[in-house]
């Protein structure tokens, strides 16, 4: 289903804000640059922003998404709307032209054309000075839509000539509940929205069988330090071990387990809209109320360097008991 207007304005409403008053106050810029990181919503916005551009029925800046014009766009089949990706690696110098040639074209339907460069960061030399030209001498009714995940790679000249909209990252807390709409119940949401703040990214970890293993290992880990020393190294040796093999995966089991008591210490300090592991809260209060805040930091410290250290030649397994006889003792890698 298409994003709508005000679903992507909850997650980025000033970036919204910027598109929405061009629109209704119709001071529509020749060229727009939309940056920010991958999954932030810049070709939903680029897509509802041509459609809105377009529609035969806009309500206020809002686009009808049923109208031929609304249609047309949805499938890229408009003809006065024209998307640019790269080619390979890279977008090049032809692809622009190409588009320039297209755009000399005069009896165009709308009397409006609307071009949308994805990555423009990958524009070669020669393709960032063709376009260049053409954003020097803007026809009347041409917009120009460049999205980048890359700002600092496009050339200062062409970022000058466009009116920049920032797409800032997804709080987890955003991202959860976008993930949420897709059916992700929300204590996966909420871990994957803590692993990476993209959401394409957020969505494939939630729906990930090793990254769900992950999770009730690190539960299990936890639970089995509240009994005693020798049944975590047990867990260690037969469950961790063998299910984060690579220093990567080791890095992020420790994550979880971060996150883990990182919950505990939002509860002891009363702060439960932050909780990720939200579907084993009855636990989490209990081991609130059996340590101590200092205890919880201490063991935040312990795990961190446990993460540091990875980067280091240390045997992993032993790196794994070590961190076990820290969080049990209270101490801190020494
Ligand atoms: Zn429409």
């Amino acid at each position: 289903m298409a994003v709508v207007w005000e679903q992507l304005q909850q997650y980025q409403p000033v970036a919204m804000k910027i598109l929405a008053n061009s629109l209704e106050k119709g001071r529509v810029a020749h060229a727009y640059l939309l940056e920010g990181q991958r999954g932030t919503g810049k070709r939903e916005a680029s897509l509802l922003f041509a459609k809105s551009l377009f529609c035969f029925n806009r309500d206020g800046y809002q686009p009808c998404d049923e109208c031929s014009n609304c249609r047309r766009i949805g499938s890229r089949n408009h003809p006065d709307v024209h998307w640019i990706e790269p080619d390979g690696q890279s977008i090049k110098k032809a692809q622009i032209e190409a588009l320039q040639a297209e755009f000399a074209k005069t009896g165009m339907e709308s009397r409006k054309k609307l071009y949308v460069i994805v990555h423009a960061d990958k524009m070669t030399t020669n393709a960032a000075n063709s376009l260049l030209k053409f954003l020097e001498e803007p026809h009347a009714g041409t917009t120009a839509i460049l999205l980048t995940e890359q700002l600092h790679r496009l050339l200062p000249t062409i970022i000058s000539r466009c009116q920049v909209v920032s797409f800032q990252p997804l709080p987890p807390i955003l991202l959860a509940n976008r993930l949420k709409e897709e059916h992700i119940p929300l204590h996966f949401a909420m871990l994957a929205a803590h692993v990476t703040n993209n959401y394409e990214e957020a969505l494939e970890w939630s729906r990930n069988d090793w990254f769900a293993e992950s999770r009730k290992i690190v539960l299990q880990l936890y639970e089995a330090l509240n009994q005693n020393e020798f049944q975590a190294l047990l867990l260690i040796q037969e469950k961790w071990m063998p299910h984060f093999q690579e220093k990567q995966q080791v890095d992020m089991g420790l994550d979880l387990l971060l996150y883990l008591y990182r919950d505990i210490l939002h509860l002891q300090l009363g702060q439960l809209e932050h909780v990720v592991y939200c579907d084993r809260l009855d636990d989490l209060r209990q081991w609130a109320l059996a340590c101590s805040q200092k205890r919880t930091i201490n063991n935040m410290t312990t795990i961190l360097q446990a993460k540091a250290r990875l980067n280091t030649n240390m045997n992993v397994q032993l790196l794994m008991e070590q961190l076990i006889l820290n969080l049990k003792g209270g101490t801190t890698f020494v």
